[in-house]
């Protein structure tokens, strides 16, 4: 069974690497640039143990609770968890955690919460300042408008315990991903003129991956590609 779950995620990985290489060579890019998170949430940890066996560095999470457990039971291995789901300030205490990366900071509240768990624990946070790419902003998706995103990265650094790393953004449901995938390079640019080492954008997942590493994403987030189809959610 683990055996058959095992080849199904190596092939799985081997077509989403293919895919990744080719977005990479037609956008004559290195493909260095350009790292995969696994989208693990909603599948049990055992896959995240095997993705591990399998080479798989980078996990993303978007609930805190399920996430924590994962973690627990993966303990030992070299995995950086990745939150990318909108994070509740009553919550900040909970996913430092088990959390690495928290990609999901859009509001000073947030980013000032984070600061003081991370603060308390004597540890660093890195973190990402996801940026709405709906136009207009629907904020039911979270992220801070693109034109605050600035804003937002003076803010982080002013704060002790955060490294800010660069943003993130979710392409809009309908819509073409490219328009979106662009307010988020500029959205990225003046955070970048603001802090030159957080040149990471997240962006890109199993069905417009190509679109956004043909517009600069230094992180895919791929769940469905990699692990097939998510149950629904209730
Ligand atoms: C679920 C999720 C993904 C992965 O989506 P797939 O279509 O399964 O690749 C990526 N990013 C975020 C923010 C998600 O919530």
């Amino acid at each position: 069974m683990s055996q058959d779950r095992k080849t199904q995620l190596a092939g799985n990985l081997a077509a989403v690497h293919a895919r990744i290489d080719r977005a990479c060579a037609d956008a004559g890019r290195d493909r260095a640039g350009v790292r995969l998170v696994v989208v693990t949430k909603t599948f049990p940890a055992s896959d995240v143990k095997l993705l591990a066996a399998l080479g798989v560095r980078d996990v993303g999470e978007n609930r805190d609770q399920e996430a924590k457990a994962k973690k627990a039971a993966c303990e030992q291995l070299p995995l950086r968890w990745h939150l990318i789901g909108q994070l509740q300030r009553n919550k900040v205490n909970s996913v430092l955690q088990w959390a690495d990366v928290v990609q999901t900071v859009d509001r000073p509240e947030l980013a000032a919460a984070l600061d003081g768990a991370a603060g308390r624990l004597g540890r660093r946070l890195s973190v990402m300042l996801q940026v709405a790419l709906d136009s207009p902003i629907q904020s039911a998706r979270g992220g801070c408008a693109p034109a605050a995103a600035s804003a937002l990265a003076e803010y982080v650094l002013s704060l002790s315990h955060l490294d800010l790393c660069g943003v993130m953004g979710v392409a809009p449901i309908i819509g073409d991903p490219a328009a979106a995938f662009s307010r988020l390079v500029q959205a990225a640019d003046a955070v970048r003129g603001l802090v030159p080492g957080a040149d990471q954008i997240s962006a890109g997942m199993s069905g417009d991956l190509e679109a956004a590493i043909a517009h600069g994403a230094t992180q895919v987030r791929l769940g469905g590609a990699v692990l097939g189809n998510r149950p629904a959610l209730p």
